[in-house]
């Protein structure tokens, strides 16, 4: 059979695996799977029943798990999955088990844990984010079981825990303890983000940066200023003379949107509580999204420079405290074999353009990039990861699923 009539026949076969998609997202929502840095049980109970389920297909299914005593069992699970392919390179697909919890219950409408079908969509906590993953990957190897079809890489599902905190449990620990699992010459795809139309393929992110900045004068009552060092009305200075950063630091990359890097006060902490006080304290943040081509030295170097300067003018003392520092690896080749293979997929599949697109920072997908392994982070999304009544649409499963089945069928 050739690859297009093979993808045909997969194709078809997906649609009529609806009814399965929706018990399958039915059974992984049942299955609380918060972690514990969030309060939670762990990814345990999901994990084996998903364990259970490959390998009544056939698979066989390791697990990696990474020790934590503060689960049941003591161990997160980390199962990886082969279904062998004509080669040996392989096409890898990692998902994540972990979901974050609902939030407050008043703003969900059903049960975050009872899986709510509403036309096209299926409600509940994690159906997104990433159970869409999950299910999308399972179905599309099991298409190719039910029909006896090789792909044509070596097919490899990995559902990894502590994705939404941090990964330590998860990705992180599975690539410094099993090395040997993945190799630069696979494709990596990573279903856990991307655009509601299928068209964003995200292979960079800009490092994230996150300062504090405390400023201390002399506090004192309004009447009198001049008893006092007013702290607020010098941090409303440093924000402004900050806005150096922009003319400084103006490199743009066309794959990120927006293309230049990125520099925002945020929150501000509470000063005084009444009116007639001037402040002798004030702490504000800034959030710094900044390109690959920069060091986070030279941003930090320059903010306590510009900051100190202009507090100094109004007699302030400036502290700042770095919150968070994560620095971007390099990027996936836009032009790299995963790439290509998920814009041919989403073409034949949703017939739309997809592109390599940079993001603002923070996907699991950075564990990979820096140990140099070409990743893409991609799916169908509805945008509602993490929020209360989360869904995904069951046509996003049934495209998704056979643009990754396009995707394990492809010579290349
Ligand atoms: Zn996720």
């Amino acid at each position: 059979m050739k690859p297009h009539e093979q993808f045909s026949r997969v194709s078809e076969r997906l649609e009529e695996y609806r009814e399965e998609m929706v018990s399958l997202q039915r059974e992984l929502v049942s299955r609380v799977a918060v972690g514990p840095d969030q309060g939670g049980p762990g990814e345990g109970e999901k994990a084996l029943f998903l364990k259970d389920l490959l390998t009544g297909w056939g698979l066989t299914v390791d697990d990696y798990p990474a020790p934590d005593p503060r689960v049941a069992g003591g161990e997160r699970p980390n199962l990886v999955a082969f279904l062998p392919g004509a080669r040996p390179e392989k096409v890898w697909v990692l998902s994540h088990l972990d979901v974050v919890p609902p939030g407050d219950l008043k703003l969900w409408d059903s049960d975050p844990y009872t899986l709510q079908v509403a036309g096209d969509r299926l409600i509940g906590r994690g159906t997104e984010d990433d159970h869409h993953g999950i299910v999308a990957s399972l179905m599309a190897v099991k298409a190719l079981l039910d029909l006896g079809v090789t792909p044509s890489r070596t097919v490899g599902l990995a559902l990894v825990s502590d994705e939404e905190t941090g990964s330590g449990k998860g990705l992180d620990f599975l690539l410094k303890t099993q090395p040997h699992l993945f190799s630069s010459r696979d494709l990596i795809i990573v279903p856990d983000a991307g655009s509601p139309d299928s068209t964003l393929i995200e292979v960079a992110e800009k490092s994230i940066l996150w300062l504090r900045l405390t400023l201390l004068g002399q506090q004192c009552h309004a009447s009198r200023p001049q008893m006092g060092r007013n702290t607020l009305r010098a941090a409303a200075h440093v924000i402004v003379a900050l806005e150096e950063l922009h003319r400084e630091f103006d490199l743009k990359n066309p794959l990120f949107d927006p293309p230049e890097s990125t520099f925002e006060p945020t929150q501000k902490e509470a000063n005084v509580e009444n009116i007639n006080t001037i402040p002798g304290r004030d702490v504000f943040y800034l959030d710094c999204r900044v390109l690959p081509d920069y060091s986070l030295e030279q941003v930090m170097a320059r903010v306590a420079e510009l900051a100190r300067e202009t507090a100094r003018q109004f007699g302030v003392e400036l502290n700042m405290e770095v919150v968070q520092e994560l620095r971007s690896p390099p990027a996936t080749d836009p032009d790299s074999p995963v790439v290509k293979a998920l814009v041919a997929a989403i073409r034949r599949v949703y017939g739309r353009e997809a592109r390599p697109q940079g993001i603002g920072g923070g996907t699991v997908a950075a564990f990979f990039r820096q140990q140099h392994l070409p990743v893409a982070v991609w799916m169908t999304v509805s945008h509602t990861a993490h929020q209360p009544n989360e869904f995904c649409l069951l046509s996003n499963l049934v495209g998704d699923a056979r643009v990754l089945a396009h995707v394990f069928l492809a010579e290349e």
